[in-house]
C-alpha cells in the first residue's frame, strides 16, 4: 500500500498536549492530521478512580474551555483547590497560599488524566477538519526544505508543511530530527496512588518536603486523595512493594494523619523523574510541545500545564502568521519558541532549585530552608507573584 496524504499541519502524539494542540489548531483552515500509535483512549466501565491525576491551573482550564472540551467534562469527578500548604522537613515551617488570598474562586484543579484524554478524544472524532489515524506506528520522517514526509510502517506516506512532535519524554519525532537532548536525572521516582480518608480534605492540596522527598495529597471529590509520592529510586522500590495495608500506614504517617484512617483505592504506580530539555524547540519544518521538548520535576505540578502553554502558543502563532503561508518556515517557528522560552526556564528553575534545597545534605542548609518558608509565607508579594504564575 502506498497512499500519499498532503497536509499542512501533522501532530505525532495524541496524549493531552497534542490532542489540545491539533484542536486549538481546528478551524483555522489549515488540513491537519493527528497521529497516535496506542488506542483512543476510553472510560473503564466501572466507575474507578485513575491514579494519574493532574493540577490543572486555572488558566489551563480556560484554555479547555475555549476549545469546547473541560465543560463536557464530568465535573463531580473534578475537585477545586481552595488552598495549598506546604510544611518544611523541620514539621514546622509552613507556607499556605490560598485562593482567597489571591483573588481567585480557586488555585486550580485536581483531574485525572483519563478523563481529560477522554473529553479530548471525543471532540476530536467530533470536529470534521482533523484527520485521525490511531493504533499507527511510524516509519521513517524526513524534514526536506520545501516539506516533511512520513511513512507509516502500513507503507501510508504522508507529507506536510510541518511536522509538531508530541509524542513525550523519550520522543520519536525528536530523535528522527537528529535533536539531542541535556538530561539531568533526579534518581527519584513519583510514586502515586488514590487514597480514601476518613475526614474531609477542604478543598485543601498538602506538601510536606521530607528527608526521604516529597509528598503531596491532592484532593479528589470526596472523602479521597490522590497521592504524588516523589522519591528515592531505593525508598520508592519499598513502597511499591509493601502490602496495601503496609502502605496505607506509611502514608497515613508521613502525612501526620492529619486526615484521619486511610484505605487504598488503586495500586500504587511510579514514574521516573528527570529534568530533560531537547536542543531546540523548532526546526525548519518541525515544532516540539510538551514533554518532548522538556521535562520538570512534579513538585508544582506544572508539566501538562507548561505543555497546554506550548499548544495555545504554537496555535496562536500558527494562525496569527499573516502573510507568510508557510506554517514550516523556520523564522515563524522561532516567534513561537521564543515565546515559550521563559515560562519553561521559570519553571524548571524554581522546581530544579526546590529540589536540590531540599535534597542538600550540607551542614546549616536545613534550617536555612525552613527559615525560607517561613520568612516566603509572610511576603504577600512574592506568594501573590508565585500564584500568578503557577496559575496561568
Ligand atoms: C509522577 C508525576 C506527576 C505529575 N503530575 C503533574 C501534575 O500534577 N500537573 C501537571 O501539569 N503535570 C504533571 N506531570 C507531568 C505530566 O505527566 C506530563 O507533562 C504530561 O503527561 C505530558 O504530556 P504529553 O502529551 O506531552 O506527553 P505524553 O503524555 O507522554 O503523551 C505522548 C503521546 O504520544 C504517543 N506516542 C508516543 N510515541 C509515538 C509515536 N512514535 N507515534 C505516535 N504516537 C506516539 C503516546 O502514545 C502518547 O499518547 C506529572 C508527571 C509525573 C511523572
Amino acid at each position: 500500500m502506498n497512499v500519499q496524504s498532503d497536509f499542512d499541519v501533522i501532530v505525532i502524539g495524541g496524549g493531552l498536549v497534542g490532542a489540545a494542540c491539533a484542536l486549538a489548531l481546528q478551524g483555522s483552515g489549515l488540513r491537519l492530521a493527528l497521529i497516535e500509535s496506542g488506542a483512543v483512549p476510553a472510560l473503564p466501565h466501572d466507575d474507578s478512580w485513575d491514579s494519574r491525576i493532574y493540577a490543572i491551573s486555572p488558566g489551563n482550564a480556560e484554555f479547555l474551555s475555549r476549545l469546547d472540551v473541560w465543560t463536557e467534562l464530568d465535573q463531580q469527578r473534578i475537585a477545586p483547590i481552595e488552598e495549598m500548604r506546604i510544611w518544611g522537613d523541620d514539621g514546622i515551617s509552613r507556607l499556605d497560599f490560598s485562593a482567597y488570598e489571591a483573588g481567585a474562586a480557586t488555585l486550580g484543579y485536581i483531574v485525572e488524566s483519563r478523563l481529560m484524554q477522554v473529553g479530548l478524544w471525543a471532540k476530536l472524532q467530533a470536529v470534521s477538519d482533523i484527520a485521525l489515524f490511531s493504533e499507527v506506528r511510524c516509519a521513517s520522517l524526513e524534514l526536506q526544505d520545501t516539506a516533511a514526509t512520513l511513512t507509516l510502517a502500513d507503507g501510508r506516506v504522508l507529507t506536510a508543511k510541518l511536522v509538531i512532535g508530541a509524542d513525550g519524554a523519550n520522543s520519536w519525532v525528536r530523535a528522527q530530527a537528529g535533536l539531542g537532548v541535556t538530561t539531568n536525572d533526579y534518581r527519584q521516582l513519583g510514586v502515586v496512588a488514590n487514597f480514601a480518608t476518613e475526614w474531609p480534605h477542604g478543598d485543601i492540596a498538602r506538601q510536606w518536603f521530607r528527608g526521604d522527598g516529597i509528598l503531596a495529597w491532592l484532593p479528589l471529590p470526596g472523602n479521597r486523595i490522590s497521592m504524588v509520592w516523589s522519591t528515592m529510586a531505593e525508598h520508592s522500590k519499598k513502597l511499591l512493594e509493601m502490602t496495601p495495608d503496609g502502605l496505607v500506614q506509611a502514608v497515613a504517617r508521613a502525612g501526620h494523619d492529619v486526615l484521619g484512617d486511610m484505605r487504598l483505592l488503586t495500586p500504587a504506580a511510579a514514574f521516573p523523574l528527570r529534568l530533560q530539555n531537547a536542543e531546540v524547540m523548532v526546526r525548519p519544518r518541525l515544532a516540539l510541545v510538551g514533554d518532548a521538548a522538556h521535562l520538570v520535576h512534579p513538585l508544582a505540578g506544572q508539566g501538562v500545564n507548561l505543555g497546554f502553554h506550548d499548544a495555545e502558543s504554537l496555535a496562536r502563532v500558527l494562525c496569527e502568521r499573516g502573510l507568510q503561508s508557510d506554517v514550516g518556515d523556520y523564522a515563524l517557528l522561532r516567534r513561537y519558541e521564543r515565546a515559550r522560552q521563559m515560562d519553561i526556564k521559570g519553571m524548571q528553575g524554581m522546581t530544579d532549585s526546590l529540589h536540590t534545597l531540599f535534597n542538600s545534605k550540607l551542614p546549616g542548609i536545613g534550617p536555612l530552608r525552613n527559615w525560607g518558608m517561613s520568612f516566603t509565607n509572610r511576603q504577600q508579594w512574592l506568594k501573590r507573584h508565585l500564584m500568578a504564575h503557577a496559575m496561568t
